[in-house]
């Protein structure tokens, strides 16, 4: 399996009661039965055309349609569990666990050096490299990108916290120059929705090693308790004091951790 487009050829199970399928050409729209030879039992000529619940669909392609600023739908083209016949397109938000986590393909930097480019890593202020990301669907619904280096170790984080019960996905990951520039400024001008943030090329989510995690308020939540028991093993710490929810991958200060029976760096009191 890939592990830049983790859908294809991977199985699904459709939990939506309503899982219509979409017009090709139009995927904002649905298709409807116009035969009598195609039509499943109890449906009638012009019902919606839907893959019953319960139902196991292997994903071939994906296609995203923005819907927004930052939101998109990601639509899948579902083929039946032995891959022989088509049902067609339909959105991924019909399927058990709605895609999160699943990777949608890697981003190569563009040519050129555009240090404020899509790519670009900053550290500490300064310009550092272009990184190749990889397309990941956060907690809402929404697509996120993170370094490829740390897609492995992240993956690998997800998998043994759904083999403890609990579910590991990000709010946050990469961030571009420009982004974090819009971040600073709505912090600034105290717009609401904004949140404390680093000035740009300042903030670790340049860098590509920050990931804030869905932990609710933290301590009692249940992703937070098991990943301050789990996470350093698996390279991840908290470094930001009062941000229960940002994990930096850091293979050196998470073995520190390790070794001092801890999940975070000192200056971490709260
Ligand atoms: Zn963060």
């Amino acid at each position: 399996m890939s592990l830049t487009e983790s859908y294809r050829d991977k199985t699904f199970t459709i939990m939506d009661p309503d899982a219509r399928i979409r017009t090709p050409a139009d995927l904002m729209s649905f298709e409807r039965y116009t035969k009598d030879a195609e039509l499943p039992p109890r449906a009638v000529l012009g019902d919606f055309k839907r893959i019953p619940r319960n139902t196991q669909i292997k994903v071939d392609q994906i296609k995203i349609v923005p819907t927004g600023s930052t939101e998109s739908i990601v639509f899948a083209h579902a083929l039946t569990a032995d891959g022989t016949a088509r049902y067609g397109w339909t959105s991924t938000r019909n399927f058990l666990g709605k895609f999160v986590n699943e990777t949608l393909g890697s981003v190569p930097p563009p040519a050129g050096e555009d240090r404020k480019g899509p790519n670009a890593a900053w550290i500490a202020g300064k310009f550092s490299r272009q990184l190749t990301l990889v397309k990941i669907v956060d907690v809402k619904l929404e697509i996120e990108r993170i370094a490829e280096d740390t897609l492995a170790p992240y993956l690998a984080m997800v998998e043994a916290g759904t083999a403890a019960g609990v579910e590991v996905a990000i709010n946050s990951g990469f961030r571009s120059y420009p982004e974090q520039q819009r971040l600073y400024d709505g912090f600034i001008k105290g717009v609401p929705g904004f949140n404390m943030a680093a000035k740009p090329g300042r903030s670790q989510h340049q860098n590509g090693i920050a990931f804030d995690i869905a932990v609710a308020g933290g301590k009692g939540n249940p992703t937070y308790d098991w990943l301050t028991t789990n996470a350093p093993a698996l390279g991840f710490i908290r470094t930001v004091n009062g941000e229960p929810w940002h994990w930096e991958y850091d293979l050196t200060k998470a073995a520190v951790a390790v070794a001092a029976n801890t999940f975070k760096t000192s200056n971490v009191v709260a």
